[in-house]
């Protein structure tokens, strides 16, 4: 159950907070996708407040949530009214959560569902790292509090759903639906043994407007470009000629290299290099072999064309690394002028294109002087 029935007006800004955008993610959904990812979690309902109805629902297009619940004018109301509309239906245990913190992962999830096999409750805390002082009205230190055993307490809160209710009712009916801190002092106060269980710095509240800027950086995983890496390798057989063209650079030579384009087995490679990273396939089942309109194609167009792919799907290319594997020609002397060519192809800077040739030692096809083979990796960030 997520609480999202707060003004969250301390953030400032027409919207409430559990609302607006973290790099265009709404707070809420990514939240309740934190959740809805763990199988463990039968249902997400999220509390919130009547007014903000047409945002949450806005908010959460698409999750195949059930219907939200209409919270009430403080934080424990809006959990008691939670409790009570699952009454009808009544889980084994229930988690409380703020809708404002979405960075909660999996890991801290499961450790508060594992604590409720020990306990009817449990709560995750921070140890208190920081020194704790009083400071009286004119902003005058008291001495400082002896900060031991003391946590600063998240959610998600885990509890056996009948005493999370019990507990809730109690405190309503006591005091009326008061606003305690958290559902942990609700419980703590009706009797129950509330369990800690380590929490997670990055599981913060974002409560100002400077939670908000912090968050923006760092995202969950899901908003982290990962880096992959594509390979490719490829070899074209000597035959008449005059010249090779390898990484578009055309080398004289006492032969040429036989294929269907301009045989640059270089550009092969590094094409197929660049759609490994993304996923994209090979260069064969793009650019048919039999299809007229590749003869003595100049084979950067593949690699252009795997580049564009690779923007299209969202990567940023890193960087290419090459090997060309001849005994003949000598390729040091076009390793510079190769080096230029493949970083204009790719559009990234000379020092992310690197270039290496080596021999076989007289062993094998290259050895013998058949041809010329060429590996390619690529990384991207996608
Ligand atoms: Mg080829």
């Amino acid at each position: 159950m997520l609480l999202a029935a707060g003004r969250g007006t301390r953030v400032g800004g027409a919207t409430p907070k559990q609302y607006r955008s973290l790099n265009g993610v709404a707070v809420v959904r990514r939240t309740a996708l934190a959740f809805l990812d763990l199988p463990e979690i039968t249902s997400v309902r999220v509390v919130i407040d009547p007014a903000h109805r047409a945002l949450y629902d806005d908010a959460v297009r698409g999750l195949g949530l059930a219907a939200p619940i209409d919270g009430g004018a403080t934080r424990s109301a809006s959990a008691w009214r939670g409790l009570e509309a699952l009454a009808d239906a009544p889980p084994d245990a229930v988690l409380i959560h703020d809708a404002a913190r979405p960075f909660v992962d999996a890991a801290l999830i499961r450790r508060v569902l594992e604590a409720l096999r020990h306990g009817p409750a449990a709560a995750p805390g921070l140890a208190l790292t920081d020194a704790l002082v009083r400071c009286d009205d004119s902003g005058v230190l008291a001495p400082p509090l002896d900060r031991k055993g003391l946590h600063a307490l998240q959610t998600p809160q885990a509890f056996a759903y009948p005493v999370a209710l019990a507990a809730h009712r109690a405190a309503a009916d006591r005091e009326g639906p008061d606003n305690w801190p958290d559902d942990a002092a609700v419980l703590t106060a009706a009797g129950v043994a509330v369990r800690l269980v380590p929490g997670a710095a990055a599981n913060r509240k974002l409560t100002i407007e400077a939670d908000f800027a912090a968050a923006r950086t760092p995202l969950t995983t899901a908003d982290i470009a990962l880096p992959r890496c594509g390979s490719g390798f490829d070899a074209h057989r000597f035959g008449p000629g005059d010249a090779v063209t390898l990484c578009g650079v055309r080398i004289p030579h006492s032969h040429g290299l036989i294929g269907h384009s301009d045989a640059d087995v270089a550009l092969h490679a590094l094409t197929n290099a660049v759609l490994g990273a993304i996923g994209g396939g090979d260069i064969g089942a793009h650019f048919q072999a039999s299809d007229p309109q590749w003869r003595d194609a100049p084979s950067r167009t593949f690699v252009e064309w795997s580049r564009d792919s690779a923007r299209a799907a969202g990567a940023r290319l890193i960087n290419a690394d090459l090997t060309l594997v001849c005994q003949r020609p000598a390729l040091a002397p076009y390793r510079r002028a190769m080096t230029a060519a493949v970083a204009t192809m790719l559009a990234l800077p000379l020092s992310r294109v690197n270039i290496k040739a080596t021999t076989t030692e007289g062993m094998g096809f290259t050895g013998r002087g058949e041809g010329v083979a060429a590996l390619a990796s690529v990384m991207a960030l996608l």
